[in-house]
C-alpha cells in the first residue's frame, strides 16, 4: 500500500525554485532515505511532507487522502531534527511528554507511552535527567522518544546524527535501524552520508537542485546508476 504519495510537487521562495517537480512513493514500513549535496532540498522537502512549509504546487496524500492543507499536527507524522531542541528546564520524562500533555492527551496515557518508548530507547535510568546531564547519543535517544511517544505513522528524521562524533553515529545508525524494525514504522531519513543512505535505506532518492535524479533501492543505485552524478554520489564506478 502506499502510504504518502508526492505528485508534481514544486516549492519556490519568492520568484526562486528550489524543489522543481517531485513525484513519489513511499511504501508503508518503508526506509526511505532522501540524499544529495546540501542545498539540493533534501530538508525542504521534508518540511512539506511535515507541513511546516507549505507546497507551492503539487499534491502530497498519506493513506490517499489529499493533506496539502492539513495541520501538521493532524497528519499522523512525527519529525525528528538535527539538532534536539530539547527543553533545557525540562526532565528526560517531561521533555518526551510535552508533545502529549500540549495535545491534551490524559496523564496515565501519557506515562504509559512515556515509559514504553523509554523502554524501547533504553531511557529507562535518565528519565529524572536534565538535558545537560546527557550525552549527545542520549539527548538523540531523548529527540527520538518525544517523536515515538506520539505514534505516528510516518516518522521523519532530518540529519538526526550529523551532530555525533563518527563513534556514536555508527552506534546511532545501528539503533535506528533496529527501532524501524521494532516499530515497523515508516521512515523517511535525510542525510548527506552515503553510508548512512546505503546501510539504513530500503530506498534512496537522490536529488539534485530540487529534482530527483533517481530511485531505487542500495543495489540498484549502485549496479546501474542513472549517471554520473549518481554513481559519483553513491561511490560506484561507472
Ligand atoms: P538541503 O536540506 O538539501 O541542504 P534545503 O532544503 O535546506 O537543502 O534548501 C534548498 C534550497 O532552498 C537552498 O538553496 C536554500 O538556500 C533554499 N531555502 C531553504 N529555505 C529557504 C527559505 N526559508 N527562504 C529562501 N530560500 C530557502
Ligand atoms: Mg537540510
Amino acid at each position: 500500500m502506499s502510504e504518502l504519495q508526492l505528485t508534481g510537487v514544486r516549492k519556490a521562495y519568492g520568484g526562486l525554485e528550489v524543489i522543481k517537480g517531485v513525484d513519489l512513493d513511499i511504501k508503508t514500513g518503508e526506509f526511505v532515505v532522501f540524499v544529495g549535496p546540501s542545498g539540493c532540498g533534501k530538508s525542504t522537502l521534508l518540511r512539506m511532507i511535515a507541513g511546516l512549509e507549505d507546497i507551492t504546487s503539487g499534491d502530497l496524500t498519506i493513506d490517499d487522502i489529499l493533506v496539502n492543507d492539513v495541520d501538521p499536527s493532524k497528519r499522523g507524522i512525527a519529525m525528528v531534527f538535527q539538532s534536539y531542541a530539547l527543553y533545557p528546564h525540562m526532565t528526560v520524562r517531561e521533555n518526551m511528554g510535552f508533545a502529549l500533555r500540549f495535545a491534551g492527551v490524559p496523564r496515565p496515557e501519557i506515562e504509559k507511552r512515556v515509559k514504553e518508548a523509554a523502554n524501547i530507547l533504553e531511557l529507562e535510568p535518565l528519565l529524572d535527567r536534565k538535558p545537560k546531564q546527557l550525552s549527545g547519543g542520549q539527548r538523540q535517544r531523548v529527540a527520538i522518544g518525544r517523536a515515538i511517544v506520539r505514534h505516528p505513522k510516518i516518522f521523519l528524521f532530518d540529519e538526526p546524527l550529523s551532530n555525533l562524533d563518527a563513534e556514536l553515529r555508527v552506534h546511532m545508525r545501528i539503533e535506528i535501524a533496529r527501532l524501524h524494525k521494532q516499530l515497523a514504522a515508516t521512515i523517511v531519513y535525510v542525510t548527506h552520508d552515503q553510508v548512512e543512505a546505503m546501510t539504513l535505506a530500503d530506498k534512496i532518492v537522490v536529488l539534485r537542485s530540487g529534482v530527483v535524479e533517481q530511485v531505487g533501492s542500495p543495489l540498484e543505485l549502485y549496479d546501474d546508476p542513472a549517471n554520473l552524478f549518481v554513481a559519483g554520489f553513491i561511490g560506484s564506478p561507472k
